[in-house]
């Protein structure tokens, strides 16, 4: 029996993020493997939305991009079908 996790397709899991970009602050939500990476390579991430930057601080104080909300209810939507 393997033990390294269980992946599939329609089990991403997302996560919002801060933007941190200097007009439009909202946490927008991405992908969590992408984060995990970002944080361990120091390498931007995209967003749902398609926003690319990277990742610095707490996200919680912001509002969630209404376009990641859009799209990450979209995907929970086609998972639980
Ligand atoms: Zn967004």
């Amino acid at each position: 029996m393997t033990d390294t996790g269980t992946t599939t397709e329609t089990g991403t899991t997302t996560v919002p993020v801060l933007d941190d970009g200097d007009h439009d602050r909202f946490a927008h939500y991405v992908v969590q493997d992408d984060l995990a990476r970002s944080k361990a390579t120091g390498e931007p991430v995209r967003a749902l939305c398609g926003k690319i930057w990277t990742p610095e601080r707490d996200p919680k104080r912001y509002p969630v991009c209404p376009t990641c909300k859009e799209i990450a209810a979209r995907w929970e939507t086609r998972g639980s079908n």
